[in-house]
């Protein structure tokens, strides 16, 4: 039938809802171009500072609602852009601009904001991308409040009827003023999962689907749409027999997230008995407290890179051991595997000098780097040492890809333990030292590493990038981006024998952990100890207790020796399938049985 449409973007916030579209073009303004004299630079810097704060008022308000309606962690996401509008350097140079080419505040800014963003593009990167939203929509206020065209919030004020928003993307501070109750779903041409506007959307509870490059042009307003936020699809115009089924599709899944409820507190132990650990990974203390409620038995990997990502100075030791003792104390008396520093790549921290490089993801990152700057990383060992004495913490090194790199750690460490001896502060001397596995050559010498290394974490995302040299983040490259090819698999199962026979826990902290055919064959690995973000906790718990772990192994061992990723996933699905229905995941799991 005529315009109907089946679009796939990413799965960005749950939920299935059928509604009218209401499309939004939130467009930049279009500043006039206007000459100033001499006489009036003064008038318009002054112009500039003015707008500058009623723009910061007004953001500072919507921050103090956020934090009031969804919680103090939300309300952070405004903080880069209150701090861009304190940049010594934007200002200089827009004031600059305003002096020597005779220009308006406007035009100056907009000029400055498009060089911001050519160079922002150049990294091509989708964090940075992501951050580029939050850089537009503070233009847009900035230059709005500069031409008098008014507060940007009042495109949402014609809204009266329920809608799924259609856009190319939605600016943070806009997203987080929208009402669920009028706002069925979200669905935008740009954006990632962790686009600010996304996780504001999870935050909101509003479905919402991103990355769908081009919707917003081929939907019209008030077409209607079926938008599936649990696996990222949106339908336009959809027929009578697709609204039917996502509407029973909807009922399922609502009863399969409340089975998944009860589930926190039960013991993730498979029907054959064979016990699971399941920990948690998480970027920020705060995130702690969400991993426990949903029955995380320990941190298996808290990332480090909050410490210094858009941070002006290295952190202190104080702060650090803070940080690190609270997590901690939130699992007195289970594993708290705390990663150290894994910047480089595509995250660079304001205050180093990070090279321009040819390949930031086979550059100067993580543990190498770390060992070329001894100042930063012996704080952080002292930290962490320190934090020892408050649980069952395990510092985990990443990216290791040579011997020597823990050989050289662990001399630090042991010279770090010396002078805290020396000082009379306190650590508890068994603490443990692990490694990740995310590089080949880390898995190849995995024998070798067993000298050093207390524990193996194998980080899926990484080795899988490495061992078939794609991109994991480049979205043309999605469809070949798989742990389940063989050579993945292969590396993953050397692996875990040999960290088996060394008597080392070997545990997974990649996204395959949390996917259940990911589950499925780790546990067919005889991998015991998974750690997945905690909002798929409950999805990896039930896995566990649905699947009998000899029927795993013998599903993987005939994996293992399987030509490709097409036979090995045909046979993880044959044999899941048995005792899981898999539509009913989160991601896009053989839904074509049920749809
Ligand atoms: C990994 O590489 O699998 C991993 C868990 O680390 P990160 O995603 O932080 O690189
Ligand atoms: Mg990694």
């Amino acid at each position: 039938m005529g315009r109907r449409l089946v679009r796939e973007g990413t799965a960005a916030s749950p939920g299935i809802v059928i509604g009218p579209a209401h499309v939004v073009a939130w467009e930049r303004p279009r500043v006039p171009h206007q000459a100033i004299t001499d006489d009036q630079v003064e008038a318009e810097v002054a112009r500039f500072r003015e707008a500058r704060e009623a723009t910061r008022l007004r953001i500072q308000e919507i921050q103090a609602e956020t934090s009031e309606r969804l919680g103090s962690i939300e309300a952070q996401i405004f903080e880069p852009q209150l701090m861009m509008l304190e940049d010594s350097d934007l200002i200089r140079d827009v004031e600059a601009y305003i002096g020597e080419n005779h220009i308006s505040a406007a035009r100056a800014l907009e000029i400055r904001m498009l060089e911001f963003q050519s160079e922002w593009r150049q990294t091509g990167h989708p964090m940075v991308m992501d951050r580029l939203n939050d850089l537009l929509d503070l233009e847009a206020r900035l230059i709005r409040q500069l031409l008098g065209t008014g507060d940007p919030d009042g495109v949402l004020g014609g809204i009266t009827e329920p809608v799924i928003l259609v856009g190319r993307d939605f600016a943070p501070s806009l997203t987080v003023q929208l009402d669920p109750t009028r706002v069925l779903g979200l669905a935008t041409d740009a954006g990632t999962r962790t686009s600010h506007s996304a996780i504001i959307a999870r935050a909101l509870g509003i479905p919402a689907v991103v990355g769908l490059t081009d919707l917003a042009r081929e939907v019209e307003e008030g077409d209607e749409l079926v938008l599936d936020g649990r696996v990222g699809t949106v339908i336009v115009l959809p027929t009578e027999e697709e609204r039917r089924i996502y509407r029973a599709r909807d009922v399922r899944v609502r009863e399969w997230e409340q089975e998944l409820v009860l589930l926190a507190h039960l013991e993730p132990v498979t029907p054959d008995r064979q016990p699971v650990l399941l920990r948690a990974n998480i970027d920020l203390p705060g995130e702690a407290k969400t991993a426990k409620e949903h029955g995380a038995q320990g941190i298996g990997l808290l990332r480090t890179e909050f410490l210094v990502i858009g941070r002006r100075s290295p952190p202190d030791e104080e702060g650090q051991y803070q940080a690190y003792k609270r997590v901690a104390e939130s699992f007195r008396n289970q594993a708290v595997l705390i990663r150290t520093f894994d910047v480089g790549g595509d995250k660079f921290p304001h205050f180093l000098q990070m090279p321009p490089e040819e390949n930031p993801y086979l550059g100067w990152r993580a543990i190498r780097m770390c060992l070329d700057m001894p100042e930063l990383f012996r704080t952080q060992l002292r930290a962490l040492l320190r934090s020892t004495v408050h649980g069952d913490v395990r510092i985990m090194l990443p990216m290791i890809s040579a011997v020597e790199e823990l050989r050289a750690t662990r001399r630090m460490l042991e010279e770090e333990e010396d002078r805290l001896n020396a000082d009379g502060i306190p650590f508890n001397p068994g603490y443990k030292l692990g490694i990740m596995i995310e590089t080949p050559a880390a898995a190849l010498t995995a024998a070798e590493m067993t000298r050093y290394a207390d524990f193996f974490s194998i980080g899926t995302n990484d080795l899988t990038q490495y061992v078939l040299a794609i991109d994991r983040n480049n979205a043309k490259l999605s469809s070949r981006f798989t742990s389940f090819h063989p050579a993945v698999l292969r590396l993953m199962a050397s692996t875990a024998a040999v960290g088996r026979e060394a008597g080392l826990e070997v545990s997974i902290c990649g996204e395959l952990a949390a996917s259940p055919l990911g589950v499925y064959l780790l546990l067919g690995l005889g991998i015991t100890a998974l750690s997945v973000g905690p909002s798929a906790l409950p999805e990896v718990k039930k896995v566990v207790r649905s699947v009998p772990a000899t029927d795993a192994r013998a599903r993987v061992s005939q994996a293992l020796e399987a030509p490709d990723t097409a036979t090995v996933m045909a046979i993880l699905e044959e044999g899941i399938s048995h005792w899981l229905d898999l539509s009913l995941f989160s991601g896009r799991w053989n839904l074509s049985e049920s749809e």
